[in-house]
Parts: C-alpha cells; structure tokens; sequence
C-alpha cells in the first residue's frame, strides 16, 4: 500500500480494529498475557500504518516504552501525584506521567456553566 494520507473509512476502520484489539487484550490478559502484548503490538502497528493515534481510552494501558498492555493491579501502579497521572510499569520499570489538564480544564468550564445557569435563573 502506499504511503500519505489515507481515505477518512478507512480511518475509522483502523480505530474500530484497535479498539477491537484493546477490548481482546484486556479480556485475555489474566490468563494469556502474552496474547495481549501481541495485540498491543497488532495496534500499533495500525496506528503507524495509517497514522492514526490509539484511541485515548486505551493510550494509558500500555507502556511507552516497553509496549506491554498494562492492567492496573496485575503489572502496573496508577498513582495521581501533583495533578499527574504516574503510571508505573511493573515489566520494566517506566513511569510514565500524563499531565491530568484536561480533565481539570472540563471540570472548571463544568463549574463555570453551572454558575453561569445559577445567575441565569
Ligand atoms: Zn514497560
């Protein structure tokens, strides 16, 4: 297949298949853990593939550095530390930080419109 942009079907059809692979990963992990590492692998590659990002409910549950699925409790350690999200990866050490802005940013704007209702009433 060639290379540059790809049709918006086409897209979709990658996120769907990701999304897929995710749901498998997390099903499979606790008895065939390997089989989730290989599903996180199949993902990525359909991300480089059609330059799509993983969907950002599943971009937290794999490590960055080693591209193991994580799943919290089993092989990984989610702590909230100064309005980050640390992920610790338990198969090879990586912590990696998300910054927890958005969330805050929707919850301030959440604030901000109930007041905005409370004057308008
Ligand atoms: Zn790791």
């Amino acid at each position: 297949m060639s290379r540059g942009k790809r049709p918006k079907w086409m897209i979709n059809i990658a996120i769907e298949r990701m999304n897929i692979l995710f749901e498998r990963a997390e099903l499979e992990f606790i008895n065939h853990p390997e089989r989730s590492d290989r599903y996180v692998e199949l993902a990525k590659k359909l991300s480089t593939k059609y330059n799509t990002k993983i969907p950002e409910k599943w971009s937290r549950r794999y490590c960055k550095n080693c591209s193991k699925f994580l799943y919290p409790g089993h092989n990984c350690t989610v702590r909230l530390v100064n309005s980050e999200v640390n992920i610790f990866c338990s198969e090879c050490g990586h912590v990696m930080k998300l910054p927890y802005r958005k969330e805050k940013k929707h919850k301030r704007r959440a604030k901000y419109e109930s007041i905005k209702k409370r004057n308008d009433e």
